[in-house]
């Protein structure tokens, strides 16, 4: 086999496990045998980059950066839904429906998918574009994004038309949205509220190799263009199953308005066996011909009608509430419930988010309220049963001290949150920043759980995150559930925690703002701790995407004398306060402020290494030519479409040794 043959194969053998993986749940193959492969064929592509596919199983992992997503008309337009909350809201439809069309009207019903709708173009098998539906005449074309979804084919299998749209809806199911949120709480950040919202924002992520991180799945549900050789909404769906695309199964015929029903009665009682969030059932008149002689109306197809599921929702009564001190200091108010059954799960407790929420609602302990369960994990309160409220009941007066440390709470100005501004004694906020300090995308010391940490604090071995590094054995092994051996594992581990690079030591500082992006580049453009210590407000501002906010926090961090010793004393133990000497040495400023647009694939570096050389020089990547391009680095196989927008807009176009020209 030649090489050429050897890329191929391997290419069509991983679409297939994908295929088998993400959209029939039933994988052939081990994931050590799947990423195996998946190693060999990057490394043949490096090795013969004339080979390259933008539809290759190794794009899955993203990459393109999208700094403005461009705005695409839909070619046909996306229609919302009209809504329907009860079976005579739906025998009126029909009752609509059959002074239209003469003759049997069949139904397919589908369960309606609760995430963001998004419209995907194929031309010739090959998936072209992916455009979010934005106000129903245009979208974003985020297809970056959508490439990284593994469920979403990048070729098409069997028997499709040359040309079409495929419709359907970007859905984070509930355990990856679980996953997710154990991560954002391990580095202590706020846990996303529900998995509808986060699929949506992951579309508009500017960095698709963070897309590529999260689980979200595509389920299509419509076909649209000319000529498609489709006769009915129900065969669409079979056709776009045999093309490789993810189509529920749980779609079904209905020859009456009755069966209709007994499809709704029977998911409104199963959805919560579903593995996705879903919000109701879609009816759609089986027969496009009928669909045709309907129509729509201003906003919507008369030939189809969501019918709402009912929230679920019990009453019962607030017993107490109480208010959790974060890492940061932001305080979240809870609700303690008396213990409820609600759509299956016991309920004892309801997010309060706010005061502004508390006072809003007039939420009183002793209330009898509405609990009610959407997308969120943690259910909501969402109205106070008057009627029931005790005579003598007074409103809630919120915590104007933190519950931890007694200390007056602060609230800026513009912000919801109220916090603890007690940072150097408060508990919860000490122990939190030494687990953020640990954390994996941080100083990733292992061996140390949440409980040992509060542990170590109570007990007065560790003050702050620079005491890890005086731990020593003998310390250690008297503590509860610590033995010889992990103790030592844990020292080692710390030890191991001074390699740490310095981008994420910063991180790890806990800074209030400075997350894992950020860090990296104050890392990159102050390259020390020193010269980001003495960096002044009006000198951070300068910094590419560094707002006052991030500013302002940064300036306040370092103002602090026990933050400086904090610092001082992490030096003294030897931890990455500068950037490696070796990264160092690649790196000068001779492309400061230009923006470069990188197309094709190149002889004498990978595109990987190529933006990574941008980077060091001080220049920016960005993932589509617009008038703020300054240069496209070309290599072979550029794409027609962005040579014909940069001959528009006269960006100039610059080979691989031209630009290593202008780095030398
Ligand atoms: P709405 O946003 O309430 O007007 O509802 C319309 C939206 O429901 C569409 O834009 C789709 O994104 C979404 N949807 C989810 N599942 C389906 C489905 N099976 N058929 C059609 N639309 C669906
Ligand atoms: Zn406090």
């Amino acid at each position: 086999m030649d090489i050429k043959e050897q890329i191929l194969t391997l290419r069509n053998e991983l679409d297939q496990h994908n295929y088998n993986y993400y959209v029939l749940d039933r994988p052939t193959i081990s994931d050590f045998e799947f990423d195996s492969k998946m190693k060999q064929l990057k490394d043949l592509e490096e090795a013969n980059p004339e080979f390259f596919d933008s539809n290759s199983p190794t794009q899955r992992v993203g990459g393109a950066i999208t700094k403005n997503f461009e705005t695409v008309v839909h070619s046909h337009r996306m229609y919302s839904l009209d809504n329907s909350y009860s079976k005579e809201d739906l025998l009126d439809w029909e009752n609509r429906i059959k002074k239209i069309v003469d003759g049997k009207v069949q139904y397919t019903c589908e369960l309606k998918y609760d995430g963001a709708s998004i419209s995907i173009t194929y031309q010739d098998g090959h998936l072209v574009r992916a455009v979010t539906r934005g106000d129903g005449f245009q979208g974003d074309d985020v297809t970056a994004n959508i490439k990284t979804v593994r469920s979403v084919p990048l070729k098409l299998k069997g028997d499709f038309p040359p040309l079409f749209d495929i419709r359907g809806e970007i859905i984070l199911p509930f355990d990856g949205f679980d996953k997710m949120n154990e991560e954002r709480i391990e580095i202590g950040e706020e846990p996303y509220r529900n998995p509808r919202n986060t699929a949506s924002g992951s579309l508009k992520l500017q960095d698709s190799s963070e897309v590529a991180k999260r689980p979200l799945q595509c389920l299509l549900y419509n076909i649209t263009g000319k000529n498609l050789g489709i006769a009915t909404q129900y065969e669409g769906l079979e056709k776009a199953r045999q093309w490789g695309f993810k189509v529920p199964t749980a779609a079904q015929l209905a020859d009456s308005m009755e069966a209709v029903f007994d499809f709704i009665d029977h998911w409104n009682l199963h959805r919560h066996d579903l593995p996705y969030e879903t919000d109701g059932v879609v009816v759609k008149v089986n027969d496009l011909r009928q669909q045709e002689e309907l129509g729509y109306t201003a906003k919507s197809p008369r030939w189809a009608m969501a019918y709402k599921f009912k929230a679920e929702q019990v009453s019962t009564r607030l017993n107490s509430i109480t208010y959790q001190v974060g890492r940061t200091g932001a305080i979240t108010p809870v609700a303690n419930l008396e213990p409820v059954n609600l759509a299956g799960t016991i309920v004892k407790r309801a997010s309060l988010h706010n005061a502004d929420q508390i006072e809003k609602l007039d939420i009183r302990v002793g209330d009898e309220v509405f609990v009610e369960k959407g997308g969120e994990i943690i259910p909501k309160i969402i109205a106070v049963d008057l009627s029931k409220r005790d005579q003598n009941s007074k409103p809630t007066q919120y915590i104007t001290h933190c519950p931890e440390c007694e200390t007056q709470l602060v609230r800026v100005e513009g912000e919801a949150q109220h916090y603890c501004p007690n940072y150097n004694a408060c508990k919860p906020q000490i122990i939190g920043r030494i687990q953020h300090f640990i954390s994996r995308k941080a100083m990733d010391i292992e061996g140390l759980g949440g409980e040992t940490v509060a542990l170590l604090v109570n007990v007065g071995l560790v003050e702050n995150y620079s005491d890890l590094y005086q731990l020593q054995k003998e310390q250690i092994v008297p503590l509860e559930r610590m033995a010889e051996k992990s103790s030592e594992n844990l020292v080692l581990s710390i030890e191991a925690s001074k390699k740490v690079p310095f981008e994420r030591v910063l991180f790890a500082l806990g800074i209030r703002y400075v997350g894992e992006t950020v860090a990296k580049k104050l890392a990159r453009h102050y390259k020390s701790i020193e010269a980001l210590q003495k960096a002044t407000m009006l000198n951070l501002v300068t910094v590419d995407e560094i707002g006052v906010k991030i500013a302002e926090s940064v300036v306040e961090f370092f103002a602090s004398e026990k933050n400086r010793n904090i610092i001082e004393r992490l030096k003294s133990f030897g931890v990455q306060l500068e950037l490696d000497s070796k990264l160092l040495a690649n790196q000068t400023d001779k492309l400061k402020g230009k923006v470069f647009v990188v197309s094709g694939v190149f002889e004498s570096l990978s595109r990987d290494e190529l933006k990574k050389l941008i980077e060091e020089n001080g220049g920016k990547v960005s993932g589509s030519i617009s008038s703020k391009t300054n240069f496209i680095v070309a290599g072979e196989n550029m794409g027609p479409s962005k040579k014909e927008k940069a001959d528009l807009l006269g960006v100039p176009i610059i080979d691989e040794n031209k630009f290593k020209e202008l780095i030398k």
